[in-house]
């Protein structure tokens, strides 16, 4: 199952409708945990078919206000509890040291899950008609949304007062040619990758000024009286620009983890559990733990989580290789070239092989993933691709016959 996010415009009356709706829910939530607390208080045996039934009691009785709610979003609500006291459960059973289910205070709770069905959506005209609410504009609704078969609709408040559709929709496999590819994939150091192509794929420029601009609105905040109007509108401004920041990042990810999948058939990468990101960064000293730096090793997590699905989907595979020495690891004669995270260049004193060295370590990780060992290595310049290029698209338009030359 995918996961769809678009931005929802409702107007004054259907804000004032979700907020409503949303305090229903919460209150909702917390009346059925209550019961099952009392339940278990009294030794009494209490069912997710018992909860059930009482929603159609509270709707005639002490909650009319159910009654504005559409039925399989109350439906949900009492699924959602019983799937957390499920996990709960299970937790406890495992011997975790756990609490009770919470009560929802006001504003914790964010979600109205429409499973199935009581939504209708409009691509051509960016609306989606829930039921109890009414025709909201939305935009971002697109092919992908019309292709695929939705299963279900959750409406999202965010902190700033914001709200999103997350449209989940049934995974269709992608149907790729093959390309009898292979390659590795390097996670750079002063570049975002660089692969056995000679491909290096630069960081998205805009992060350290983004990075500076959230150190000001973060300074903003904190000078601000905690609570005051003044604070309060920093903190939105603060959420709103991590949010673009965040898009920015992911819709980078998508588009360069959609071109290796479309380029090649096996994909070779470093398994980043082990050590690969505390030996790239741990050297750099005090820089290397800056946010910047932290910013980039989620981002590799992430890309690597996007190659992986988007792989599986069109069957196509990646696999991850035990990471120690590859940027040491001569790639052509495999003997040790030992070198601090300063040297740019591998030059081995065995073979006399000089290459760049994510360059070379990404041929290694080639060779462990594939496992074959007469590779020719011979040096080449590498093709820069910028970030900009990549989520403007131009770079699939690219030759993907990169140039070699002795
Ligand atoms: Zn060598």
């Amino acid at each position: 199952m995918l996961t769809y996010k678009v931005q929802l415009y409702p107007n004054k009356q259907q804000k004032a409708k979700l907020v409503e709706q949303l305090d229903s829910c919460r209150k909702l939530y917390n009346k059925l945990l209550e019961e099952c607390r009392k339940a278990r208080e009294k030794g009494e045996k209490i069912t997710q078919n018992t909860t059930q039934s009482f929603i159609v009691e509270l709707k005639n009785d002490s909650m009319p206000e159910l009654k504005e709610v559409y039925s399989k979003v109350l439906q949900m609500i009492n699924y959602t509890l019983w799937v957390n006291i499920k996990s709960l459960s299970k937790l406890k059973k495992n011997g975790c040291k756990i609490g009770h289910l919470r009560f929802k205070g006001k504003g914790w709770y964010k979600t109205i899950n429409y499973n199935q069905s009581g939504f209708k959506i409009d691509e051509h005209k960016n609306k989606i008609t829930f039921s109890k609410i009414g025709t909201i504009n939305c935009r971002g609704l697109n092919n992908r949304v019309r292709k695929n078969k939705i299963k279900g609709i959750i409406l999202k408040r965010t902190q700033t007062g914001r709200w999103f559709a997350n449209i989940q929709i049934e995974n269709t496999p992608l149907v790729l040619p093959k390309t009898n590819k292979n390659v590795g994939i390097d996670v750079g150091v002063s570049s975002f990758i660089v692969d056995s192509d000679g491909r290096r794929v630069e960081n998205p420029k805009n992060i350290d000024k983004q990075l500076t601009k959230i150190k000001v609105k973060q300074q903003t905040l904190s000078r601000k009286k905690k609570g005051s109007k003044n604070w309060l509108k920093a903190k939105v401004q603060l959420a709103k620009l991590l949010a673009q920041v965040t898009n920015q990042r992911k819709d980078f990810l998508h588009k360069v983890s959609r071109f290796y999948v479309e380029t090649y058939d096996f994909i070779c990468v470093e398994d980043l559990n082990i050590t690969a990101l505390s030996q790239k960064g741990n050297k750099n000293s005090k820089r290397s733990r800056t946010l910047h730096r932290n910013i980039l090793d989620a981002s590799w997590g992430q890309f690597f989580n996007y190659l992986s699905y988007k792989a599986a989907n069109a069957n196509k595979k990646v696999v991850k290789v035990h990471p120690k020495d590859t940027t040491q690891e001569c790639s052509r004669c495999g003997r040790i070239v030992k070198k601090d995270l300063s040297t740019r260049i591998h030059l081995c004193l065995y073979c006399n092989l000089e290459l760049d060295r994510d360059y070379n370590a990404s041929i290694n990780i080639l060779k462990r993933g594939t496992g074959c060992t007469s590779i020719l290595v011979e040096n080449r310049s590498l093709i820069t691709i910028t970030a900009s290029a990549i989520v403007s698209g131009q770079v699939f338009s690219m030759n993907q016959e990169t140039p070699s030359f002795k």
